[in-house]
This record gives structure tokens, sequence and C-alpha cells, in this order.
């Protein structure tokens, strides 16, 4: 208080303006790292838990900033859905991704599902329909083969988000409610809801083998998921003693860094490319 000006206005820096400052730097640094195309695309495996094959992938986004190094998304995808920079980032993954999944079944790679991660905000956009149609038509890939992930966040507006969940399905394209159990999801609704798949959250799988809690959680999961037909996989499988307690409870899909971490397009190229039957 002693440091105000006569206006009351505070010319110290407190921790919260530096945060912004900070947050301002970061804006206009995601700005210029979506023209300049400084981004790409890991893709994690996903694992059918019975047989060790391979079911799916899912994309994940990298900014290798020139100077300062690899960003993690945690660090930026808030700040691109705060500013709605997330819209041209997640159309560009988007787009990318399907290219690469096309290109791999182009070259007559084993055809396997690409999972895309949509933000509430790009979710919400009036033409998100209109966006996706585009790019299945212009990379030709066939909608089975794409899969949208979006979190519970989009079920704030629940018949709003269920209208469109409709439309995603009526184009072929699966969708599937990623960290579920953690947010909005209430087991009242969904059944109402159409989605293809139910992502339980890597918090749950990360103490499943000495939390009784949470292997209930799966358990209950498991259990209202077999009954409404709708599949269930589990995030962030990184033990052996995590993977036996799944598979005890029925849980037949995992994706983790016991299977594989991230891949880049190279390498998961080369991966399906060993998986090829010639
Ligand atoms: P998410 O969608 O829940 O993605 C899973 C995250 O867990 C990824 O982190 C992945 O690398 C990490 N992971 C996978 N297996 C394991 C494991 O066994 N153990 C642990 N500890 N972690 C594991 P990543 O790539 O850093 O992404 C973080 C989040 O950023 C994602 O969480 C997602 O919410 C967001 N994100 C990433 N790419 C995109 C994108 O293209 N669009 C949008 N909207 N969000 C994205
Ligand atoms: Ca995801
Ligand atoms: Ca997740």
């Amino acid at each position: 208080a002693k440091d105000m000006g006569r206006n009351g206005v505070s010319f110290f820096h407190s921790d919260m303006e530096e945060r912004s400052l900070a947050r301002i730097l970061l804006e206009n640094e995601l700005k210029k790292a979506i023209e300049l195309e400084q981004f790409h695309i890991d893709y994690q495996p996903k694992l059918d838990l019975s047989t060790g094959q391979l079911i799916g992938m899912e994309a994940l986004v990298r900014w290798n900033h020139p100077e300062l190094g690899r960003i993690p998304p945690d660090k930026f995808i808030p700040v691109a859905e705060d500013t709605g920079l997330i819209i041209p980032l997640g159309e560009w993954v988007l787009r990318r991704a399907c290219e690469q999944n096309k290109k791999w079944q182009t070259q007559g790679y084993p055809h396997v599902q690409l999972s895309v991660n949509l933000s509430a905000r790009q979710f919400y956009q009036p033409d998100l329909l209109d966006k996706i149609k585009e790019v299945l038509t212009m990379t030709e890939l066939d909608p089975q083969w794409l899969e949208l992930e979006v979190t519970e966040s989009i079920f704030a507006d629940i018949d709003h988000a269920v209208t469109i969940l409709e439309e995603i399905k009526e184009l072929g394209v699966h969708t599937s409610i990623d960290d579920f159990g953690t947010g909005y999801s209430s087991f009242s609704y969904i059944k109402h809801l159409p989605v293809n798949t139910l992502k339980i959250d890597a918090s749950f799988i990360r103490d499943i083998h000495h939390n009784k809690e949470s292997q209930a959680i799966v358990k209950a999961i498991l259990t209202i998921a077999q009954t409404l037909d709708i599949n269930v996989i589990a995030e962030g499988v990184e033990s052996q003693e995590q993977l036996a307690i799944l598979q005890e409870d029925g849980c037949n899909q995992g994706q983790g860094f016991l299977f594989s971490k991230p891949l880049s397009d190279q390498d998961f190229g080369a991966y399906l490319q060993g998986l090829r039957i010639t």
C-alpha cells in the first residue's frame, strides 16, 4: 500500500502481473508459431489388452520453439483455449493427422483408428461439422477411421452436447470421452450419450494396484459401459501390476508408457511397417 500512487495504482509488479506477462509472451509466441508451423504431431499406440494388437493411435501435438525448446501441451493448450488460438491449431492437427493416417493406409500398412483431441471450444464452433467434412473429403480418409476425443467439460450444456455428438455420429466419425471420471459426467445420463468409448482417466489407473476406491471406480465404469455397449480404454498404463488388474477386471483396451510412449511420425510409420503382413 505504501507504493500506491495518488490514484491508488500500484507500480509494483505482483506475482499476478508477472504471470500474466509470461502469458502474454506465450500468447504472442503461440500466434507466431501457428503462422510458422512450428508444430508437429506424435502418435501414441492404443492396444488390445488381451491380444496385444495395435488398435489405434492418439495424435498429440508438439511445439518445438526455436529458442525456448520443447513446450509441453499442458502449458500451451490452456493458453490456446483461452485465446481462441486452439481453433486454427486444432484444425491444423486434425488435417495433418488425417493426412498422415491416410498416407499410411495408402502405403499398405495395417489400418488403425486415429484419435484426435477436440477442445470444448472447438466442439462448440458452429462450423465444426463443415470443418470435419472438409478434412475428410480433402484427405479422402474414411470417417470410420477417425475418432474425436472430447472431455466431460462439454457436458456443461448437455442437450447441446448430445445434439453435436449425434451429428458427428451421423458423419460416421467415432467419439470418445477423454479423462472420464474426473468431470461432469454422472452415471445417470451416460445412457443418453451417443459416444463409442469412455477413456478412463489416468488418475484412476495410477493407483489402481494399491487403492481400493480407484479399482472400484474402474470396475463400476466397466460394468456400466458393458451394459450400455460402450467401449472402454484405460489411459496412463505404466506397469505390469496395473495391466494385470485391468485385465482381471475385464478392461480390453489400453494406452500408456508400458506399451509405448508417443512416437514421431517416422517412428510410428516404422512400427506400422513392422506389423505389415506381406
Ligand atoms: P490427454 O489427451 O489426456 O493425452 C494423454 C497424455 O498423457 C499425453 O500427454 C501423453 O503423452 C501422456 N501419457 C501417455 N501415456 C502415459 C503414461 O503411461 N504415463 C503418463 N504419466 N503419461 C502418459 P501430452 O502429449 O503431454 O498431452 C497433454 C494434454 O494436452 C493431453 O492430455 C490433451 O489434453 C492436450 N493435447 C495434446 N494434444 C492436443 C491436441 O492436438 N488438441 C487438444 N485440444 N489438446 C491436446
Ligand atoms: Ca486425449
Ligand atoms: Ca486423457
